[in-house]
């Protein structure tokens, strides 16, 4: 979805309401690398307060991921809040974490997913305290303990 924000960048006060669905087909073929369970929904608000717009989104989504540590894939949803400055460049471009909107648009859904790639953690377990699996003969010692160590 492309917000048009020329007015919303001219008038003082505005503000755009945002309520989006982007489906898992179009998310993967956006060029993702995630694995979507789900469609994703953003929902928020782009508004300008005093010549400062704005952009505060909520993104929900599901993925299919691996756990780093038992390699088994699980399914977990993920809520995120994120706030961003936008700008038309017309102001400059020294600071980094204004986005600049050239045109006057924006495509939420890329921004939406680079959101939730920053946010996504370094590594991905299944759960906090998985066990993994044992080095020596491989048994997913989640389900038990092997022999191994004794
Ligand atoms: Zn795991
Ligand atoms: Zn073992």
């Amino acid at each position: 979805m492309i917000l048009q924000l020329g007015q919303l960048f001219d008038i003082e006060g505005m503000s755009i309401d945002i309520d989006e669905n982007i489906t898992a087909e179009e998310l993967s073929a956006m060029g993702g690398y995630e694995d979507f369970s789900s469609d994703m929904h953003i929902k928020g608000r782009a508004q300008n307060r005093a010549g400062v717009t704005a952009l505060t989104i909520d993104v929900s989504v599901s993925l299919r991921q691996l756990c780093d540590r038992c390699c088994k894939e699980f399914e977990r949803r993920y809520d995120q809040r994120f706030v961003h400055t936008l700008t038309d460049g017309s102001d400059g471009f020294d600071n980094e974490d204004n986005i600049i909107c050239l045109s006057n648009t924006l495509d939420l859904g890329e921004l939406a997913l680079m959101d939730l790639r920053l946010a996504l953690p370094t590594k991905i377990l299944c759960r906090e305290d998985c066990k993994g699996l044992c080095a020596v003969c491989g048994k997913d010692l989640n389900e038990g303990a092997c022999g191994c160590g004794q």
